[in-house]
This record gives structure tokens, sequence and C-alpha cells, in this order.
């Protein structure tokens, strides 16, 4: 059988320093328990505009769809800031998401144990958070028309349009079933049902999904704005939740703040499968190019890493050396190792990137 395959999109400045780390792992992969990817590399964002003046060029569009998973690390820099929206860096990203088509959007909100302390929440509330918030990211309010400033009598009018279609809410809903299944079993879809006809809508239909086809799975159902005090007040009664492009938007950035750094957060989004069963998907880092300390060695690799580790387990069916570079990288934060983002007020030495990356690969050959 042919090797998965991978394709690296490292990007702008902090992406090309923490994909450096993924590499190392993934060569490690291959050399110790022979998983091997068929890997290539390409340009995305403002270095593919340098190059080829545009942010995602077509060869490249053409080679993400063909691959098992896009790994990507971060784009923009403030040299780019003054182009024309059409090649601005961020537009190769949504270029990638849109003709990907991938409309679901995996946010976890994990909280290692050792950085409890960085929530601004009480250690206990946070402390072993595992959560999974699956948004709706080609619909909804964003997308539908009409849309626009318009003018009615003397005033403006601004209008934009919550639409959703059975077919976009069902395949979103089976998406956070399929993810349940592969965690712990349980669903809670956010709306709001009592105020919008498209919550009514959304409501009806993943309960559908769920009692045609995933009856195994636990599902309660809450309006939005409760699920924002809910996962505030008590984050952990959470297992999977979906919700649209709107209220996931929202609550997915606030479940990041749970857990502490930007440093650490990775995120996938999802697609339709493909002839061979896998999503198209892409798995990046939620943090930008963070032009500010790029080119220092400062920048934490984790968040990449454990986009990789998302990608081990969602496109590949690898759960157990997903697993097995998160409980490094558990491993590595209790043993007390931080890059600068994740210094506490008590301060100490921070290690560099690729230090990072080492302690994790010395940690995933310990657990050998
Ligand atoms: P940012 O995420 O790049 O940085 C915000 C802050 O967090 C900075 O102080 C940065 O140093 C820190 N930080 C981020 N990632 C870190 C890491 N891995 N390790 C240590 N510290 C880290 O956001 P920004 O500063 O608002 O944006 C910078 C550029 O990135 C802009 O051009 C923006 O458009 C772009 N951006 C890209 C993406 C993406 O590629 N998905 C996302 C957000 C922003």
């Amino acid at each position: 059988m042919a090797n998965p395959s991978l394709l690296i999109l490292a990007g702008d400045g902090i992406g090309p320093e923490v994909m450096a780390e993924v590499k190392k792992i993934i060569a490690w992969m291959g050399d110790k328990r022979g998983v091997t990817f068929d890997v290539s590399e390409d340009l995305v964002g403002g270095c593919a505009y340098d190059v080829h003046g545009t942010p995602l060029a077509d060869a490249t569009m053409a080679k993400a769809q063909e691959v098992d998973a896009v790994l990507l690390g971060a784009v923009g820099g403030p040299q780019y800031d003054e182009l024309p929206f059409a090649v601005k860096p961020e537009r190769g990203l949504l270029r990638l998401r849109k003709e990907m088509d991938l409309f679901a959007n995996l946010r976890p909100a994990q909280c290692f144990d050792a950085l409890a302390d960085f929530s601004s929440l009480k250690k206990d509330v946070v402390a072993g958070l595992d959560i999974m918030i699956v948004r709706e990211l080609t619909s909804g309010v964003y997308f539908g028309e009409p849309r626009g400033i318009f003018t009615e009598g003397n005033e403006r009018v601004g209008i934009n349009t919550q639409r959703y279609t059975e077919s976009e809410i069902a395949r979103v809903a089976r998406s956070a079933f399929e993810l349940a299944r592969k965690r712990g079993n349980k669903v809670c879809s956010m709306e709001k049902a009592n105020v919008m006809e498209s919550g009514v809508l959304w409501r009806q239909v993943v309960t559908e999904i769920h009692d045609k086809e995933y009856p195994d799975v636990a599902l309660s159902h809450m309006y939005a704005d409760n699920g924002a005090m809910q996962l505030v007040r008590n984050p952990k009664q959470f297992d999977v939740i979906v919700t649209d492009n709107l209220f996931g938007d929202l609550l997915s950035d606030a479940a990041a703040m749970l857990t502490g750094s930007l440093g650490m957060l990775p995120s996938a989004s999802l697609g339709a499968p493909m002839a061979n069963g896998r999503p198209k998907a892409l798995y990046e880092p939620v943090h930008g190019s963070a032009p500010d300390i790029a080119g220092q060695a400062k920048a934490n690799p984790i968040a990449c890493i454990l986009s990789f580790a998302m990608a081990l387990r969602y496109s590949f069916d690898m759960g157990d050396e997903a697993a097995r570079v998160e409980a490094a990288v558990e491993k590595v934060l209790a043993d007390g190792v931080r890059t600068g983002d994740l210094m506490g007020p008590e301060g100490g030495t921070p290690v560099t990137t690729s230090e990072m990356g080492a302690a994790i690969i010395a940690a995933m050959d310990a657990s050998l």
C-alpha cells in the first residue's frame, strides 16, 4: 500500500521554525515506528507571493487537493500589510479552506496539568480539561446572502443573513458524531433555537442524524448563550461541542483561553471523505506568524506538533501514535521544560524552539 501523503506548507514568520520541529517528529516516526509518510513541501502566504506573485500558486492548490493531509505553519507579516486584498498572505489560507471545502473546524481545548496555572480560571476547573469544539466553517452568517450595507430612506442599514441548508447541518453533525466515537462518545449541539429559525432547523437535523446514524452517541442540546456560560463555569462537562460558524467562532476562542498560551493550540479543518475514505484535511496551529519573535528561536513548536498529532489521529487512524506525541508533550511540560511564552511569574531560563522539539523527541524515545 502507498505511504500516506503529507503536503507541508510552512509559510511565514515562525511557521518554518515550528514546522522544522514537526519534520523531526515525522522522521522519528519513520525511523522508530516504521510509519513513513510521503512528504512534499511548498509555499503559502507571503513567501509564495514573493516567488509567484500570489499567496497560493495553482500548482500548490492542486497538490493540496491530492494529498491525504496538508500541514500548515502560519502566514502573514508586517511587510505584506500594504498588499492589495486579493494577494494578502491570508488569502492563500482562505483559498485552501474554500477549494478543499473544509466545512468542519476542530478546535481542541486541552489543559495540560503542568500549565493549569496559566488559565484565567481556577486550576481545579481546568486541570485535565479535554474538549473539542466542532465549528461549521463554510456557511452561516459569514456567507449568507443578502449581505451588504444598503440605504433605506435616509439611513444606512447593514445586513448579514444566517442561512443553513439541511445538508450543511447534516455533514458537520456527522463529523461531530464520528469524532465523539473516537473520544468520550458525547456530543452537545449549541444554537439559539429559542429565537432563530436556523437554530430550530439545526436542532432538528442534528437530532435526526443522531437518531438514524449515531444512536450510540449521547446527544444533548444547549442554547449557545448558556453554552458560553457553561464553558466558563464547568467546561469539563463537555466532550464534543458542535455549533455553527458564528457561535463556533466565539465559543472556540473562549475555550482556547481556558488552556493558557496561544503557542499550545492546534486545529484541524476537515472536509468530505476522499476516494480512500480519508477526509480532506488541513492541520495548523491556531497562532499566526508571530513577527515579534520570528527568527529568534523563541517560538513554541507545541501547537504545530499537536496539529500533527491531530493528523495522525483524524486522517491516518493512528490514535496510538498521536497519544504517544501528546504524552511526550505532557511529560516535557511536567518536567518544567518551557519556551518563553510558558514562563510563569517565577521566571527561569526558557528553552529554544529546537530544544523544546528535542525534549519532546527524547520523551518519545523514552516511551518505546
Ligand atoms: P500571532 O498569533 O502571530 O501572535 C500573537 C502573540 O502571540 C505574539 O506576541 C506572538 O509572539 C505570540 N505567539 C504566537 N504564537 C506563538 C508561539 N508559537 N510561541 C510563542 N509565542 C507565540 O498573532 P498576530 O500578532 O495578531 O498576527 C501576526 C501575523 O500573523 C499577522 O500577519 C496575522 O495576519 C497573521 N496571522 C496568521 C494566522 C494563520 O496563519 N493562521 C492566524 C492569525 C494571525
